[in-house]
């Protein structure tokens, strides 16, 4: 009974009766796991070798000979070959055989719960209805980088609960994991820090009512796209009816989704070009479920080559879910969603002649 032995543990013996108490018992309970093992410790099997690390560039596309030439990596100023600083978690990641032993466990009757800090907060917060999980941020610092021949253990801390929070999502609880990687030495080599958020299911969203002049219950706002400084531009440019696409200013390569670097050749130095916003559906999905309150559904929702060259993924409007396909011309649409929020969304084109820029 973990929850009982939780909640001793904090000292809150009384049987909670108001949402405040019972809300301040749980986290009181969560609490009480802080800063104890998520889980068990880890040395990986085999060391860090150039095969995986081949297969994991190769699947990424990234070309860099640090990862696999030794004179390439000293002359950029390392010992020898390096892993992507990427494949941290790979390293250790116990893959299949971890999910078929729990499998079996729980086919043999057997409490899958361990006794992993991480298992009894799940335990309580499943209990307390927040079922529903997302991952929300991985953060790693490295000390050196990991090398060939490395063979790397790591520890797992249940580092923090947040206190409930309300979130676009539903009401939740962050549950923050820390998991510190050593080498055969003892020495740290990384720590990395992975966020979920376990959160209360929100209901369905009630059928639509018939039209009426009732005024609609205020609508759950969209969820925020994360604005950096990398794509700030993009979302200003939306606000004052621009839809501007980042072009490399070194060798004139658009690229979208925003970011620091050209792929083509490493410049840093970008602007940007205003799109027409016309463009053709290069791929599309129709999403049914699991259906948010912001949005409507079945919600079209398409990867659209834009005339200048590059994509873009936005939301069709003004069609039949049924009758989208691919190639179908479109024209972006800058919808204000809310107050704060400008979005590009796409409206099947004018055919030709329809309209009065037919033919033009
Ligand atoms: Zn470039």
């Amino acid at each position: 009974m973990t929850t009982t032995d939780a909640t001793e543990a904090t000292g809150a013996t009384e049987a909670p009766e108001g949402a405040d108490s019972a809300k301040a018992a749980l986290f009181g309970a969560l609490k009480t796991y802080e800063g104890k093992p998520a889980g068990p410790t880890f040395t990986m099997a085999d060391p860090v070798n150039q095969p995986m690390i081949r297969h994991w560039v190769e699947a990424m596309g990234d070309e860099n000979p640090v990862y696999a030439d030794a004179d390439a990596a000293r002359a950029e100023g390392f010992g020898g070959v390096i892993a992507p600083a990427t494949m941290l978690q790979a390293w250790v990641m116990r893959g299949y055989r971890a999910s078929a032993e729990a499998d079996a466990a729980r086919a043999a009757g057997e409490a899958p719960v361990g006794e992993w800090a991480q298992d009894r907060v799940f335990v309580l917060l499943d209990e307390a209805g927040f079922t529903s999980v997302v991952a929300t941020n991985c953060d790693q610092e490295y000390r050196r980088p990991v090398v060939l021949g490395d063979r790397l253990t790591a520890a797992s801390v249940l580092e923090s609960v947040s206190p409930e929070k309300a979130t676009a999502l539903g009401d939740g609880h962050f549950v923050t994991t820390r998991t510190d990687f050593t080498d055969e030495a003892g020495e740290p080599v990384a720590t990395m820090r992975f966020r979920i958020l376990r959160f209360r299911p929100k209901a369905a969203p009630a059928a639509p009512a018939a039209p009426a002049d009732v005024a609609a219950p205020p609508r759950m706002p969209r969820p925020r796209p994360s604005i950096t400084e990398d794509n700030s531009f993009f979302f200003e440019g939306l606000k004052q009816g621009r839809l501007l696409i980042q072009r490399c200013a070194s060798c004139g390569v658009l690229r979208h989704p925003p970011r620091p670097a050209c792929a083509e050749c490493h410049s840093l130095e970008w602007d940007t070009v205003e799109s027409s916003g016309r463009g053709t559906v290069f791929s599309f999905v129709v999403v049914h479920h699991p259906q948010i309150p912001s949005f409507d559904y079945p919600l079209p929702i398409a990867v659209v080559e834009l005339e200048e060259g590059t994509r873009l993924v936005g939301d069709l409007v003004g069609v039949d879910p049924g009758a989208v396909s691919i190639g179908m011309a479109v024209q972006a649409e800058l919808v204000a969603v809310d107050d704060e929020l400008t979005l590009a969304m796409f409206r099947p084109a004018v055919p030709p002649g329809a309209g009065t820029r037919g033919g033009a």
